[in-house]
């Protein structure tokens, strides 16, 4: 039996206006499962696993009570950047370059921003989504620390992670990988190239908690902990591999709550003082029937899962 709603974005993301998610309900409480609509059955499985997971029960003993989280920067004008980063009380700042079509400088405009609203305390890290061929990568990302002050991390500066390795190998600046970890296998591939210092993992691609922590075991990179754009249900399974790594070196991605216009649970898992609570939030079932999705909709996301199980079937020995 799967729940599933549809809630609205603030603003258009990742090509979406309105998020839908399915709900699982198990013994230990609700798990999300909330692969991107164009996924896959073969794609999908590892996100309901994480689902299944949660909804069991069974994540790991948390090793801290609070989360640190960054606030996002989208590509806006500095003024709009500085009020972001502002009135969000993160001490950690990601933001986003090499938007296409925007004009040379603002990039460093906004960062410029950032690092002023930030103070000199405040980290700064950006994320170019693969967009730069290697050499532009390596000019840009000069350009780019000496207007922010001084960068934490380029996030995903490349497409190819063969050219992330190369970046890397030319830079100063710390390299994360996140479009190159899609698939359990990926994080692997990027450590085997030494491809980058640090691991951007999200618990439902990866197939959830337990799976995410053997996964930073095995490579030994720096993992941020980051959301897939999920409810606050979807949230508390991020949190709760955040709170179970040994070491949190950075700041998670775990703050993108608000950029749906609802919620699922009587409590968001919204940032306070630049840091999440490690707390599982409780379903809110009016909530839940407010935003239930039509009812074609619903078939949708049961043949989904019913796809989903055939593959399973499908890989059974
Ligand atoms: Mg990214």
């Amino acid at each position: 039996m799967i729940t599933v709603v549809s809630i609205p974005m603030r603003t258009r993301f990742r090509g979406i206006t309105v998020r839908e998610a399915a709900l699982v309900e198990g013994a230990a409480g609700w798990g999300e499962w909330s692969p991107f609509l164009e996924y896959e059955p073969e794609v999908a499985e590892p996100w309901l696993r994480c689902a299944e997971e949660a909804a069991a029960g069974g994540w790991p003993e948390p090793l801290r009570d609070r989360v640190p989280v960054n606030v996002t920067v989208p590509a806006v004008g500095p003024a709009q950047a500085h009020e972001i980063v502002a009135v969000s009380g993160c001490r950690t700042a990601k933001v986003k370059v090499a938007e296409p079509g925007q004009a040379a400088g603002e990039d460093e405009a906004r960062l410029e921003a950032v690092r002023d609203a930030l103070g000199p305390d405040g980290r700064v890290r950006v994320d170019a989504n693969g967009a730069w061929p290697v050499d532009e990568a390596v000019a840009a990302i000069g350009r780019l620390d000496r207007a922010a002050g001084g960068l934490e991390y380029v996030e995903q500066p490349c497409a190819a992670v063969e050219d992330l390795a190369a970046v890397r190998r030319r830079v100063g600046v710390p390299i994360a990988a996140d479009e190159s970890i899609r698939r359990a296998a990926d994080p692997y591939r990027v450590r085997d190239l030494e491809a980058a210092d640090i691991a951007v993992l999200k618990v439902q691609p990866l197939g959830g908690v337990r799976a995410c922590l053997r996964i930073a075991e095995d490579i030994g990179l720096p993992v941020v902990v980051s959301s897939a754009l999920e409810t606050s249900v979807g949230i508390a399974a991020g949190v709760a591999l955040a709170a179970a790594l040994p070491e949190l070196p950075y700041a998670c991605g775990l703050a993108t709550v608000a950029l749906l216009t609802d919620d699922v649970v009587g409590r968001s898992l919204l940032p306070d003082d630049g840091s999440l609570p490690v707390v599982r939030p409780t379903v809110d079932v009016a909530a839940v029937a407010r935003l239930a999705a039509p009812r074609e909709r619903v078939a949708h996301w049961q043949d989904r899962l019913d796809a989903v199980r055939a593959v399973r079937e499908s890989l059974r020995p």
